[in-house]
């Protein structure tokens, strides 16, 4: 076996190491594979492999190469895939114990789109059930570590995928993000991760949580991978009426899209709002830092405000919780997966639901057919979208004197695991700084920025839509410097 630097493997070096013949893509699947075997007993950030369709896949790319072909994009770079995406003939289970035995039966829009790029997949990742949490202690299966200190949590929902990037054990991965289930374990592992505009990836192929937030993304070690993954993931998609042509994103590169950024005339806008008193002093100052470095670069730092921030949470608990409680209606043991038979059909429901869903999921069912009802819909259901609206007025206002904003991805450190479990609103609190983004449907970037207490620090930085490639070249500023 060659010798490969596993952590400081990125798609490109990957790709030009197995064009210059330094190493097969077989063997690279299969350091991947042993690495998995090795480590990931105690970190647990896959709840299936694919190591056949893996070894297949890289045994097709050694084939090209063999040959003398061309290579795709992602020839050959073993990736994970979040568990709530479908694989087909794999496993997907949504972390939850009502899909344990279920087995996709088509590609997810995103999967196809990175098997024709010559993908290697690894095998799918852990997360909250359903993705609703923020930690990863939801899934049915079992807590994901930090792999950067295995008594903290990964973050979540995506833990399972931040921490194989982290952890060394896929180059790239996919998560989805529904108010920050990317941006958060990518802040929380030390990974970059892009939570795109609504609609420029398709939704097809994803479990629906919340249909009018959710978004799929890439994480890596990064900007340019999440890059490269992003422009191959997104574009227009007929099983998604929802995802959209996005021609910025997609030319980027070939139109000249690297073209220098004048930082001079860089205005970053920074929300009063996203530094609460509550949040931990270390997380702010690394995020000062990092405004500072681009000040010294010549960025102009503005404040801004966004004034209705003290709304998101409540209007992201109202929303998200409603359309979850429609999307989860199939899961009732007559459609799919987990059942209970029982004596009469509304006991079957019952047995199926009460025992196949673990608490946090009927806690949101609960809520969200309380404020779907008829008494309540007004007063909950219809304020929450008001409020949504003005949180998306909010940014479109900050918009008109900044370019792109800054934040802390997240108030707090990564915490450890066990500590916010029993309290909801505490852990529902880790997420006051990523959930207006959705609500408002804006793209944004979770960038690592150095440390605290020895712990990772992500930076947001959120633009307009469909400007994902701004973002990108401002973080690679950063990276570069
Ligand atoms: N933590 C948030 C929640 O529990 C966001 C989850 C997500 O983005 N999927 O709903």
């Amino acid at each position: 076996m060659p010798k490969i630097d596993i952590h400081g493997l990125t798609i490109e070096k990957c790709r030009q190491g197995l064009m210059n013949k330094e190493f097969s893509a077989l063997e690279v699947a299969k350091i991947f594979l042993e690495r998995i075997a090795k480590d990931d007993e105690q970190i647990f950030s896959y709840l299936t492999l694919t190591p056949e369709l893996a070894l297949g896949q890289a045994k097709a790319v050694d084939r090209l190469i063999a040959q003398g072909r061309q290579i795709p994009r992602l020839a050959g770079v073993p990736c994970a895939i979040k568990d709530n995406i479908l694989l087909k003939d794999a496993r997907c289970t949504a972390g939850s114990k009502i899909l344990e035995n279920y087995s996709a039966s088509y590609d997810a829009t995103v999967v196809e789109k990175l098997k024709k790029e010559g993908a290697v997949i690894l095998g799918k990742t852990n997360l909250d059930e359903f993705a609703m949490g923020s930690s990863t202690e939801n899934s049915s299966f079992g807590v994901t570590r930090n792999p950067r200190d295995l008594e903290r949590v990964a973050g979540g929902s995506s833990g399972g995928s931040a921490a194989a990037v982290a952890g060394g054990m896929a180059i790239y991965s996919l998560g989805s993000d529904t108010g920050g289930s990317i941006r958060l374990p990518a802040a929380f592992c030390g990974v970059a991760g892009l939570k795109p505009t609504y609609g420029a990836v398709s939704r097809y192929g994803l479990i629906a949580f919340a249909s009018s937030l959710d978004q799929i993304g890439p994480m890596a070690k990064t900007v340019d991978d999440v890059q490269t993954v992003f422009e191959i993931i997104a574009g227009q998609d007929r099983m998604d009426s929802t995802s959209v042509e996005t021609p910025k994103i997609e030319n980027s590169r070939l139109a000249g899209g690297q073209a220098k950024l004048k930082i001079e005339n860089l205005r970053i806008g920074v929300p009063s709002e996203y530094f609460v008193k509550g949040g931990d002093p270390e997380v702010a100052k690394q995020v000062k830092i990092a405004l500072e470095k681009y000040e010294k670069l010549g960025a102009k730092i503005v404040e801004v405000s966004l004034p209705n921030t003290e709304y998101a949470l409540a209007a992201y608990y109202i929303i998200s919780p409603a359309e979850a409680s429609a999307n989860l209606a199939r899961f009732d043991g007559v459609k799919y997966g987990y059942s209970q038979k029982a004596e009469n059909l509304a006991d079957a429901y019952l047995n199926t639901r009460g025992r196949g869903f673990g608490k946090e999921v009927q806690r949101r069912i609960m809520l969200g057919t309380y404020v779907l009802s008829a008494g309540y819909y007004d007063a909950y259901y219809i304020r929450a979208q008001k409020v949504r609206t003005l949180i998306r007025n909010d940014f479109n206002n900050a918009f008109k004197t900044a370019d792109v904003l800054m934040s802390p991805v997240s108030p707090s450190l990564p915490f450890k695991i066990g500590e916010k479990i029993k309290d909801p609103l505490s852990m529902y609190l880790v997420d006051l700084y990523t959930v207006s983004v959705n609500l408002a449907g804006f793209p944004a970037l979770s960038l690592p920025i150095g440390e605290a207490k020895g712990l990772p620090v992500g930076l947001q930085i959120i633009g307009k839509e469909f400007e994902e490639n701004k973002i990108f070249k401002i973080a690679k500023l950063y990276e570069s410097n």
